[in-house]
């Protein structure tokens, strides 16, 4: 049972990264680590790579202890220790951007400053360890709530892209778990026993996406396929246009 859904996540995974070309031969590619079921689903459903994606490709996880909680040692020590029994290479770091994010100057919108300032930091390790590809685990309910989220409060109709160029091409951002829901991954990392951690923040449970995530709860009581619609309207008018 769990060998088949590893199996169906890995082949879905791989159409994904096929539709869209998120992986080529030789890529150098940094695996956002954020601690979640999503993160560690990705670094190891994309190193068990079989099918699509190139075997010539390396791959190095990146995790930034955003300093949410000073005591966390114990928790690094078992994700240094799953990374190193994997022999995964990874780069884990200790930073003070939560608290940075949530200081007094910058009440009104830590999510803002907090994703600036990791972004910045991952693009630097990109260019230290000389990665061209940035994935991250964002799936498919990242993609509905963050087109609600920008409808709701940022009145533009976008969310995320499964591939994304920036600086004219020296990195790209791909989201390989694109056409696979949360409850999927949660149910594979229970399966694996991933070293799961949340990140201790205060902003996490009043967010807009906390907020958004809620709605879509209430909806489904009614709608059962109200997360498939939202994504499949997405998919439709924008992300078909782009497949290979
Ligand atoms: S919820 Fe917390 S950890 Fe997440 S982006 Fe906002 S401030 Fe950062």
């Amino acid at each position: 049972m769990s060998r088949n859904l590893h199996e169906f996540l890995r082949k879905n995974m791989e159409i994904a990264i096929n539709d869209f070309g998120m992986v080529t031969e030789g890529d150098r590619i940094l695996v956002g680590l954020s601690g979640g079921a999503d993160s560690f689903s990705l670094l190891h459903l994309l190193s068990s790579r079989k099918i699509y994606v190139s075997n010539n490709i390396s791959i190095i996880a990146v995790h930034l202890d955003l300093g949410f909680d000073p005591e966390n040692q114990e928790v690094m020590d078992k994700l240094r220790a799953h990374l190193t029994l994997h022999q995964f290479e990874f780069h884990i770091e200790k930073t003070d951007i939560g608290p940075l994010a949530h200081s007094d100057y910058n009440k009104l919108n830590p999510c803002f400053l907090c994703s600036r300032i990791r972004r910045k930091r991952i693009f630097e390790l990109a260019e230290k360890y000389g990665c061209n590809k940035i994935a991250f685990g964002h799936h498919k309910d990242d993609i509905v709530e963050t087109l609600l989220i920008n409808i709701f409060y940022g009145r533009e109709i976008s969310t995320m892209k499964p591939k994304q160029d920036l600086f004219g091409g020296k990195y790209y951002i791909i989201r390989p778990l694109a056409y696979l829901w949360e409850n999927m991954l949660k149910k594979y990392t229970a399966q694996q026993q991933f070293p799961v951690f949340e990140t201790k923040c205060p902003t996490g449970e009043v967010s807009k996406r906390k907020a958004v995530k809620d709605i879509l709860r209430q909806l489904r009581r009614d709608q059962k396929h109200i997360k498939e619609n939202v994504f499949n309207l997405n998919y439709s008018q924008t992300w078909k246009t782009w497949k290979n």
